[in-house]
């Protein structure tokens, strides 16, 4: 199996090659396709199998191919437990689509709330955040749902531990109900069902 043979375009197929990846891992053979069918998916599958490129290159591509609304919409959103998977995986997605017209990054709690106010002024295709700072910026009213297309929730398991369900789901509220949802987690414990069956519509379920 090959990233061409999956279906990515000659930008990602550039930029993963630069990243020095050669071959897709388990997870995306698995996820990329089940992406671009634009279906909901719960995958279980741990840290380091190359499960945020199994989000990250269909979801970039899938934007890039899309209209562009209004510049100040988020169209796609991953929810992160900690700071520094969000600036992980924002750099992920900054590395992958370098090679398209797409603006992404990264917000969290820590730090001073009025940059990131600012930087969302400017528009954004893909936002990565911490939950209760994605709440704040919401409520100042920084950010907009209204053109969400994809939801990813990165880690699941570890938001429960967090303790971020309560803001989870008060995001899901928020969101446009017509989207596409990607779960991950390293368990599938009955909270992780539950959880996933609240906001996933007919998921795939992928177990690596
Ligand atoms: P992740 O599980 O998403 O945190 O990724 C773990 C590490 O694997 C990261 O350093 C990625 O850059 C790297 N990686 C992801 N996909 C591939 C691939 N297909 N080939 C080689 N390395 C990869």
């Amino acid at each position: 199996m090959s990233f061409c043979s999956l279906g990515l375009c000659d930008e990602l197929l550039k930029a993963v090659s630069e990243q020095g990846y050669t071959m897709p891992s388990p997870i995306q053979v698995e996820a990329i396709p089940a992406v671009f069918k634009q279906r909901d998916m719960m995958a279980v599958a741990q840290t380091g199998t190359g499960k945020t490129a199994g989000f990250s290159l269909p979801m970039v591509q899938l934007l890039s191919e899309g209209e562009r609304p209004q510049p100040h919409c988020v169209r796609a959103l991953v929810i992160t437990p900690t700071r520094e998977l969000a600036a992980q995986v924002a750099k992920s997605v900054e590395n992958y689509s370098r090679h398209m017209n797409l603006r992404s990054g990264a917000v969290f709690g820590g730090v001073r709330i009025e940059p990131q106010v600012s930087f969302l002024k400017d528009g954004i295709d893909v936002l990565v955040a911490t939950p209760g700072r994605l709440v704040d910026l919401y409520n100042q009213k920084a950010i907009n749902f209204d053109q969400l297309e994809i939801l990813v929730l990165d880690e699941a398991d570890r938001m429960l531990d967090l303790g971020f369900i309560d803001d989870i789901r008060h995001i899901k509220n928020l969101l446009p109900s017509k989207r596409q949802t990607l779960m991950f987690s390293a368990t599938f414990s009955q909270e992780i069902k539950s959880l996933a069956s609240s906001l996933l519509n007919n998921p795939l379920l992928i177990e690596v």
